[in-house]
């Protein structure tokens, strides 16, 4: 008898008789579309992924997650159990942008002033997908599959608080976590793979530079906290350019400013609020070291009183590490990958210089291997025009960024579907 293998049955199961499911399913992905709904509203998003999962057989259970603030979230985890074997956790996030769409597509979003700029609906409907397609062949797998809606990746608080919601002390530590990410920087119908540090991490730093209030024509009678950020601001980038190891990148940007009410007096106090990036913990440590160091220098060589010295503060609940794609893993994801949709389609990418909260999920230390992979969204037809300019079209975070719903929803059901299937053993 011939050996089944895993895309001959992906190739059966999405083309044959589930034709007429992969139609639903794109329509399933316009609805979303149609209805995006912003991080920490993520409701009717969540219960149609959870009535979807049910009816393939998955156990769900929703409202998963709490805020600091107490506030539930809503986190969906769907289990299905397949014997003996390892257990795997897909995650998918859930919420939009506040955003105008501007794509002209005749499923445009309804509300006004949100979209799925960032194509997490692409994310849920390949999950339904997926969870389909895995529930129809489970003689192919063995384990449990741990799929999990995550809400508000956007405002990177969303894993943290499946995690403070206690996600593997009720549905059990995962051996394994993957996930996946639209991307206008490949055609639909291809997948990009990096290993090791994918995506930088993320910290947010508020600096307050306090000074002494003058008038604007009496500058002796204060401290200028104007003229300390200038000071700060240019000696902010020789963090990155001079103590950083240039072997190791990062970026600071100050993507704020505040101080002052008028031209002739000089303001009490100037507030900052800075992003940086970095790939490796030790980067990172090096800028908020300096950020603190440069603040503290400027005041004092300003002759700011000690009382007076600058309030630096990190945001740990809007900060988030680096997304490492474990190496092992990687390429065994990698392996499923070329086997299910060909070489020719599974493309080695750089790292990029974005953030995703996906990597919280594999706990401190990365103590459960992460894995994500880029899906291209774009309508192949269009990236190639565009990129015969040596362009891109529109992408994520952009009004009009427009992932074609095929073939990147069939292509990211297969490509997930294979992983899976790879993975579970
Ligand atoms: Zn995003
Ligand atoms: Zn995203």
């Amino acid at each position: 008898m011939k050996k089944i293998t895993a895309p001959t049955v992906l190739v059966y199961l999405l083309a044959a008789p589930a034709m007429a499911q992969d139609v639903s399913l794109v329509d399933t992905y316009k609805g979303i579309h149609a209805h995006p709904e912003l991080s920490h509203h993520e409701e009717h998003t969540a219960a149609l992924l959870a009535a979807e999962l049910r009816k393939s057989g998955y156990t769900v259970t929703e409202r998963v997650g709490k805020y600091p603030d107490g506030t539930q979230a809503y986190g969906v985890v769907a289990i299905l159990e397949n014997g003996r074997g390892p257990k795997l956790l897909i995650r998918a996030d859930m919420d939009a942008l506040p955003i105008i769409e501007e794509t002209g597509v005749a499923y445009a979003s309804q509300v006004d002033g949100v979209m799925h700029a960032c194509g997490h609906d692409v994310h849920v409907a390949t999950m339904i997908g997926t969870g389909r397609a895995l529930a129809a062949v489970k003689a192919k797998w063995h384990g449990t599959l741990m799929l999990v809606g995550q809400p508000s990746e956007e405002t990177i608080d969303g894993a943290k608080a499946l995690l403070a919601d206690h996600l593997y002390e009720r549905f059990g530590t995962p051996d394994l976590a993957i996930a996946l990410h639209d991307t206008n920087s490949r055609a639909a119908g291809t997948v990009g793979v990096t290993s090791g540090p994918a995506l930088t991490s993320s910290t947010s730093v508020n600096v307050v530079l306090r000074g002494i209030g003058a008038h604007g024509a009496q500058p002796q009678a204060g401290k200028d906290p104007v003229v300390m950020a200038g000071e700060f601001i240019v000696q902010l980038q020789t963090i990155v350019s001079r103590q950083e190891n240039p072997r190791d990148p990062s970026i600071v940007t100050i993507g704020s400013i505040h101080g002052g009410t008028k031209r002739n007096i000089i303001p009490n106090e100037v507030k900052m609020e800075i992003t940086a990036r970095a790939y490796s913990d030790k980067a990172r440590q090096i800028i908020v070291d300096g950020i603190r160091r440069t603040a503290q220098g400027v005041a004092l060589s300003a002759g700011v009183p000690e009382d007076l010295a600058p309030i630096v503060t990190v945001l740990d609940a809007e900060s988030t590490p680096v997304m490492y794609n474990d190496p092992k893993l990687t390429a065994r994801v990698r392996a499923a990958l070329v086997h299910a949709l060909g070489a020719q389609n599974v493309i080695d990418e750089e790292p990029g210089t974005a953030s995703e909260d996906f990597g919280i999920l594999g706990l401190e230390g990365r103590k459960i291997p992460t894995m994500m992979f880029g899906l291209g969204a774009i309508d192949p037809g269009k990236f190639a025009a565009a990129a015969a300019e040596g362009k891109l079209v529109p992408g994520p975070h952009n009004s009009r960024f427009e992932p074609a719903p095929e073939p990147t929803l069939r292509t990211g059901v297969t490509a997930m579907s294979a992983v899976a299937i790879a993975l579970l053993q």
